[in-house]
């Protein structure tokens, strides 16, 4: 029989930006409990889910004490009672108590929190990992981690452009072999920028954050520090970029590297970069609204590389459909916070894959100790997650999660360039 939800509470904690969040534990009848901590974005799209934040001038508006009280006095006496097992009902209830299509009333964040951590309670009770619980004997993929080694526009205060720069060790054997590669291009890297005189200070996802020349100096680094930790590049260790190009968007067009550019010169710059670095993947090439721009950037280049929406569809259905009917991209970034229930984010997963496309489970900016997205990937094999560099606490927990999966369950394997049709 299933486990029933008895209590919950919300706690407002700390991100790994020090603004404040929130954490949820759902305590069942059986006396088991579940815990969600809930992440922020920085370069959030438009059409994201919304977070309630409290306004005024504690934590310069950024408190969530009315987020917590929505869980505590409306969100939770609705859910007592429950089975908790019963995941889609209780994220169905929690879209009708919010009622607004972007859960701006009780809050996104209050409502992934209880979502969350429901799913969490319901694994605990029936003492299976996560991963399985959601899974089952379908989960089979260790993803290929996609570690953001550099960090530039709204992640860092120094002048570089493109927001992400990623290596992608997809010619690894295991998931433990990636992350030891990566972690040795890392610090290749680190001494590389060092040699130069730069600063290794690092930016909120735990890559560096130099300022440099241009976006292709840092191509030449990644490439050379891929080198230098005795690696191939293309072959063992290959780049992904996060464009963010949202943040680039001005009345006149795309501000780069202090030029204004058409979405023809953007693609025909992107085509430049497939032509002369092992980039193969590229996320929000262009801004959330431009539809004609991903279309002709999909029929340009998406023969050639994987272009990922994340603004573009923020982890919403809906707009995933529209852009599979304009065919505007090929593959989609998964973020629990950008669509608010675990329902919702497992049917972005499931629409994408059944139309070919690849799916990317990613973390925010702002993160937490939460290390649920590790196992919501291997679940859904995904075969892509994307969690920061190989550095910070935050983001060094999802990685150690599935190095450890991978040393306890004999099903899983690495999903390597499977990953990426190759
Ligand atoms: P965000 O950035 O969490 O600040 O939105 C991550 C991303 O753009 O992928
Ligand atoms: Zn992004």
């Amino acid at each position: 029989m299933s486990d029933i939800v008895r209590t919950m509470r919300a706690y407002e904690i700390l991100d790994s930006r020090g603004n404040p969040t929130i954490a949820v534990k759902v305590d069942l009848q059986s006396g088991v409990s579940g815990w969600a901590r809930v992440p922020s974005g920085a370069s959030t799209g438009a059409h994201e889910a919304v977070e309630l934040r409290d306004g005024g001038t504690r934590y310069q508006g950024k408190g969530v004490q009315n987020a917590c009280r929505n869980i505590n006095e409306i969100i939770g006496p609705a859910l007592v009672g429950m089975p908790v097992e019963a995941q889609w009902r209780i994220d169905q209830l929690l879209r009708d108590l919010d009622g607004d299509p972007q859960k701006a009333r009780l809050g996104a964040n209050a409502v992934l929190g209880v979502s969350l951590a429901v799913l969490n309670a319901a694994a605990a009770s029936l003492s299976v990992p996560l991963y399985r619980y959601i899974g089952g004997t379908n989960a089979r993929l260790l993803p290929v981690p996609l570690l953001n080694v550099v960090n530039g526009g709204v992640h860092a205060d120094n002048n570089v452009d493109i927001q992400e720069f990623m290596l992608v060790p997809a010619g690894a054997r295991t998931f433990a072999e990636a992350m030891r590669m990566a972690s040795e291009t890392y610090h290749a890297l680190k001494s590389l920028m060092q040699e130069r005189g730069l600063r290794t200070a690092v930016g909120d996802e735990g890559g560096f954050a130099p300022d440099l020349n241009d976006d292709r100096e840092v191509l030449d680094f990644l490439v050379q520090a891929i080198e230098k930790a005795g690696l191939k590049p293309g072959q063992d260790m290959a780049l992904a970029l996060d464009v963010a190009a949202n943040e680039l968007l001005t009345p006149q067009g795309y501000r780069l590297s202090g030029q204004i550019r058409t979405v023809d010169q953007l693609v025909a710059f992107y085509q430049e970069i497939l032509d002369n670095y092992p980039v193969i993947s590229i996320e929000d090439g262009l801004a959330e609204d431009d539809w004609d721009g991903w279309h002709y950037l999909q029929q340009e280049l998406g023969g050639r590389a994987q272009l990922i929406g994340d603004d573009l569809f923020v982890t919403n259905p809906t707009r995933i459909l529209k852009g599979m009917e304009q065919q505007s991209a090929n593959a989609v970034l998964i973020k629990l916070n950008q669509i608010g229930t675990v329902s919702e984010t497992l049917e972005a997963i499931r629409l994408s894959q059944a139309h070919g496309w690849h799916t990317i489970v990613s973390h925010r900016s702002g993160e937490t100790e939460d290390t649920s997205i590790a196992d919501l990937s291997v679940a859904m094999n995904t075969g892509q997650l994307k969690t920061g560099a190989p550095a910070r606490s935050e983001r060094v927990a999802k990685y150690n999660r599935l190095i450890i999966m991978e040393a306890e369950d004999a099903q899983l394997e690495y999903a390597g360039w499977g990953a990426f049709g190759r």
